[in-house]
């Protein structure tokens, strides 16, 4: 049985679908039986979504900015 620190450490490779069969399988066991790394992947999960769709969003706004910046230095 994992321990919450041993799935904290897998939680990352969890989330990306880089562990093994054995290894999602003690994790899956694991988050079964504790509600405080149910909770903790919950938020990994969200922070991901969030952080994945953060530079979709960002890019439209910044890049007439970054060129506006980029002609202003050539101007110099
Ligand atoms: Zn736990």
């Amino acid at each position: 049985m994992l321990s919450c620190k041993e799935l904290v450490a897998h939680s990352s490779d969890y989330l990306d679908a880089q562990l093994s069969f054995r290894e999602r399988i003690a994790v899956r066991t694991h988050l079964a039986i504790c509600w405080k790394c149910r909770r903790f992947i919950r938020q990994m999960r969200l922070t991901q979504a969030v952080l994945r769709r953060l530079p979709d969003a960002a890019i439209p706004e910044l890049e007439p900015l970054a060129a506006r910046l980029a002609e202003q230095r050539k101007a110099r």
